[in-house]
């Protein structure tokens, strides 16, 4: 009898190097506003890290540029590790080594992977894990404007290799879809809920919008300050837009309740999402907050808003935040982008990774960017 001849098949050459590109430093603004040190990102090397047991590399399809990172690097918003450091949360790629099991996979990495054993984790609020590692900020020095990178298999969702979408574009779901969807299961979001977006026209409000829909909304109101981009929206789950430009919030709130009217659309019960992260639309939220309402804060800011936190007890209304996504909802997010529900290819752009800091520059510039900037590894 014939021995078959097994080849073992050549392992995949792993490079004994990360590639990256890593903030030297952030922008920095004396305390009295004088005196501005100009930020630097830089290609670097890395040493390739051994994976631990239950660890993959994963080689990066694409890591998406987010308002977040922008703010570490040039807002002042410190990363949890310090610099030199690596940003990029928002990463899709294929594994090369580690884990057997996932060797060969395409797979979306979790913005936040939480450390499942503490008692947040087991309390099932992992995406907030006070241990959680977060690439680009709390994962030693690696985050996604690089090669590659390692994470725990457990936390990253499979992709299907049968998909027309491309890989680096899917690098999206990591954080501008996952988290509104997070949002949308803070908020107890069902069918036949009414739901307002404030920041619907914005990078992750038209994931919100879509999402609403996407998860059985009745009625989904868009609200925003950019009026063609609102449009914009009504083809991608909102049901009617409202214009808040140039508007008090108490403005929006009479405006609001006309299309309420209108509409024949009740007056309590609807689901708020503030993603704009603006104080604007943080007063805009708190004004349309009605009975037995439910306001949740997607978006980040530092400034500080009034309201009569009384009113919530007149309502019954409540308000909450919302932190990353937890790993184990990644796969019904992607399910909702891969069958269509969920749009992302017209709000995504690829540029090669080399041009990282004029697309940082560009973006911080512009604020709210047309599309989503993935940046795919050119080194
Ligand atoms: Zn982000
Ligand atoms: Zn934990």
């Amino acid at each position: 009898m014939n021995t078959p001849v097994t080849r073992t098949p050549p392992a995949a050459a792993l490079p004994k190097t990360i590639k990256t590109w890593r903030m030297e430093r952030p922008w920095f603004k004396d305390k009295d506003g004088g005196r501005v040190t100009e930020g630097s990102i830089a290609r670097a090397d890395l040493p390739m890290p051994e994976p631990a047991p239950g660890e993959i590399v994963i080689e990066i399809a694409g890591c998406g540029v987010c308002h977040t990172d922008l703010g570490f690097y040039f807002e002042g918003v410190p990363t949890v590790n310090k610099p030199p450091l690596t940003l990029g949360h928002e990463i899709s790629g294929a594994v090369v080594a580690g884990e057997p099991a996932w060797v060969g996979r395409e797979v979306i990495v979790p913005a936040v992977l939480p450390c499942r054993s503490c008692w947040i984790c087991k309390t099932g609020r992992g995406n907030r894990c006070l241990a959680q590692k977060m690439p680009g900020s709390s994962l030693g020095v690696y985050g996604g404007f690089s090669s590659h990178i390692v994470v725990p298999a457990l936390d990253v969702c499979p992709v299907p290799k049968d998909r027309r979408i491309e890989l680096a574009k899917l690098a999206v779901v990591a954080d501008a879809v996952a988290t509104p969807y997070q949002a949308a299961m803070r908020a107890d979001l069902r069918p036949g809920d009414n739901v307002v977006v404030v920041g619907a026209a914005g990078g992750v409000g038209l994931y919100m919008t879509q999402l609403a829909k996407a998860l059985g909304a009745s009625c989904v109101v868009a609200v925003d300050v950019d009026g063609e981009r609102l449009r914009r929206s009504l083809q991608y789950g909102a049901d009617a837009a409202l214009d808040a430009k140039g508007k008090s919030a108490d403005d929006v709130r009479k405006e609001y309740g006309a299309l309420l009217k209108s509409r024949g659309l009740p007056n309590y019960g609807w689901k708020i999402f503030e993603v704009s992260g603006t104080k604007g639309g943080q007063e805009t939220s708190l004004a349309l907050l009605g009975f037995v309402g439910t306001l949740v804060i997607v978006g980040f800011n530092l400034a500080k808003v009034e309201y009569g936190i009384s009113r919530l007890m007149a309502f019954d209304a409540q308000i909450i935040g919302t932190w990353g996504c937890l790993p184990e909802r990644y796969p019904a997010v992607l399910g909702l982008v891969l069958g269509g529900a969920v749009q992302v290819e017209p709000f995504v752009e690829l540029r090669p990774m080399s041009s990282i800091v004029e697309t940082f520059n560009e973006a911080h510039r512009i604020g709210s960017p047309q599309k989503r900037i993935v940046l795919t590894p050119d080194f």
